[in-house]
C-alpha cells in the first residue's frame, strides 16, 4: 500500500526530475565546450596558411594574421550562440515534459499547448537581463571577445619568439582550457534558469498549483540568494513559497542549481 498523498508523490517526482536535469546539464556543459572548441580547427588551418617552410610565421605577416582573428571571434560567437540556444530549448523541454507527465501521473491536468509554452520560455530566457545588465547574446559576445584577446596575446608572443605552428596550437589549447570555466558558468546559469523558468511558467498555466516552493542549491551558503529565498516568507504564504509571477526565483544568482516544486491545490491532495 502506498500511503503517500499526491503532494508527497509530486515532490518526489520533482526531486527525481531535478536530479535528471543535473545530469543533462553536465552533458550540456561538455557539449558547449566541444562546440566552442571547434574554432581550434579553424585556427589551425589559418596558421598553416601563414606558416613558411620552416613551420614558423614571419613577424611581417603578424598584423594581417591578427586581423583575421575578427573572423575567429565571429565563429566562436556562432558556435556559442547555436550551442546555448539548443541548451535552453532542451532544458525547457526537459522541465515541461517531465512536469506534465508527473501531473498526469497523480491525476492532475497537464498543461496544453506545450509547443507554445516552450517557445515562450525560450523567448523569456534569451531576452532576460541579468544582474550584470546583459542579455544572453551579450554574454556570448563577451566570452568570444575574451577568447579572442587571449588568442591574440598568445599568437603575438609566439610569432615574436619564432615558435613553430605546432607549438602555437598547443599554446592555444591551453588558452581554451583556461577559459572553459566561463563556458561552464554560462551553461549552468542559463540552463538552470531555463529549467526554473519552465517550471514557473508551466505553473502559471496550470490550475492545480497554488504556489512554487524554492529549494536551494547544494552549496547551502547563507550568502547565496537561493538559501535566503528558501527561508523567506515574502508573501505571507509560508517560508519559501512564491507565486509564479515572482521572477526572482527564476534566476536566484549566477551558477544557481536550486529548483522549484509545486504546492498543490487542496482539491488535488
Ligand atoms: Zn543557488
Amino acid at each position: 500500500m502506498n500511503t503517500m498523498n499526491n503532494q508527497q508523490k509530486l515532490d518526489d517526482i520533482f526531486k527525481k526530475l531535478s536530479v535528471g536535469y543535473k545530469k543533462l546539464n553536465k552533458e550540456q556543459i561538455a557539449f558547449a565546450i566541444k562546440e566552442i572548441s571547434r574554432v581550434r580547427g579553424d585556427l589551425a588551418d589559418m596558421l598553416s596558411d601563414y606558416a613558411g617552410k620552416d613551420g614558423t610565421i614571419q613577424k611581417q605577416r603578424m598584423s594581417r594574421l591578427l586581423r583575421e582573428l575578427d573572423e575567429v571571434e565571429d565563429l566562436i560567437r556562432q558556435y556559442g550562440t547555436t550551442a546555448m540556444d539548443s541548451i535552453i530549448r532542451d532544458s525547457a523541454a526537459c522541465a515541461t515534459t517531465g512536469i506534465n507527465t508527473g501531473l498526469a501521473a497523480i491525476g492532475a491536468k497537464a498543461v496544453a499547448q506545450m509547443e507554445r509554452l516552450n517557445r515562450d520560455i525560450f523567448e523569456y530566457v534569451v531576452k532576460r537581463f541579468g544582474e550584470d545588465g546583459l542579455v544572453l547574446s551579450d554574454r556570448v559576445w563577451r566570452l568570444s571577445g575574451d577568447m579572442r584577446d587571449n588568442l591574440s596575446k598568445v599568437l603575438r608572443t609566439d610569432i615574436l619568439k619564432g615558435e613553430s605552428v605546432s607549438t602555437m596550437i598547443a599554446n592555444i589549447r591551453r588558452v581554451h582550457d583556461n577559459e572553459t570555466w566561463k563556458i561552464k558558468r554560462l551553461v549552468v546559469t542559463e540552463g538552470n534558469t531555463a529549467y526554473r523558468t519552465a517550471t514557473a511558467m508551466n505553473a502559471s498555466r496550470s490550475d492545480v498549483v497554488t504556489a512554487l516552493r524554492v529549494h536551494r542549491g547544494v552549496a547551502n551558503r547563507p550568502e547565496h540568494r537561493c538559501t535566503q529565498l528558501e527561508q523567506l516568507d515574502r508573501y505571507g504564504m509560508g517560508a519559501g513559497l512564491y507565486p509564479p509571477s515572482d521572477h526572482e526565483i527564476y534566476n536566484m544568482h549566477v551558477s544557481c542549481t536550486g529548483f522549484l516544486t509545486y504546492e498543490l491545490d487542496e482539491r488535488y491532495l
